[in-house]
């Protein structure tokens, strides 16, 4: 089941890239496996897929002892200080950078590691009240800020778009999210490359790719529906 439904994603985003004159290989697919079992995470990986999110750096720490290590870990979660000392050296790239004291403490541990931790901003684009993220306002301020730490490098920005029933209602969010990131880019802040934007989720990744993603999380519409009960 998962094989084929990661097949139906492959479909819709090779087509999201024709219909807006985009290459397959500008877009990484990530499937996001948090809640799910190894089990299902190792049906993926003789089909080539290596990319994986998880919102759990328990969850994100015990499965990478598990699976084979090039798998490429994506933190896609809120991330709390306590927890960066045990992702930093096992995600390949953190989605979910808010704060200046979060930035600090991911560059003290970077150095620590002696290894410079890729980041992306993440960024409430809509304003929801819910929602962690930054201003998209104080955006390029905070960036300023953290490309003077050592051992800590911002890629681009991530946002999660609000739940809507129909995905043409978050095509305003991702335009204005591109923008941002082609406007902070266009600064050449030193440290700062601005290369990737990650945004676009099971309801509205075809859109998402449409306004210039470069990266898709995709879980439900691999995975299935997640049982949180459980
Ligand atoms: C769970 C999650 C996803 C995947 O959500 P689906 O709707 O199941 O595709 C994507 N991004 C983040 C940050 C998530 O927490």
């Amino acid at each position: 089941m998962v094989v084929e439904n990661l097949a139906k994603v492959e479909k819709n985003i090779c087509a999201a890239c024709q219909r807006s004159g985009r290459k397959r290989e500008e877009v990484t697919l990530i499937a996001v496996s948090k809640t799910k079992p190894v089990s299902m995470i190792e049906e993926l990986l003789p089909g080539g897929t290596r990319d994986f999110g998880e919102n759990k750096v328990q969850e994100l720490c015990d499965k990478y002892e598990q699976l084979p290590k090039d798998i490429r870990w994506h933190m896609i979660g809120h991330l709390q200080r306590n927890k960066v000392k045990y992702v930093v050296d096992k995600a390949c790239l953190i989605h979910s950078v808010d704060s200046l004291r979060l930035a600090e403490t991911i560059s003290a541990e970077g150095v620590k590691k002696g290894i410079t931790v890729p980041v992306l901003i993440e960024v409430n684009v809509a304003g929801e009240e819910s929602k962690f993220g930054a201003a998209p306002e104080e955006t390029e301020d905070l960036i300023r800020e953290i490309a003077k730490l050592p051992s800590i490098a911002v890629k681009g920005l991530m946002t999660i778009a609000p739940y809507v029933e129909n995905s043409e209602d978050n095509r305003g969010y991702f335009a204005s999210l591109k923008k941002l990131c082609v406007d902070i880019k266009n600064k050449n802040i030193d440290n700062v490359s601005m290369d990737i934007l990650s945004m676009g989720m099971t309801g509205d990744y075809e859109v998402a790719i449409e306004e210039g993603a470069t990266m898709v999380r995709v879980g439900t519409g691999i995975f299935g529906e997640r049982d949180y009960t459980i």
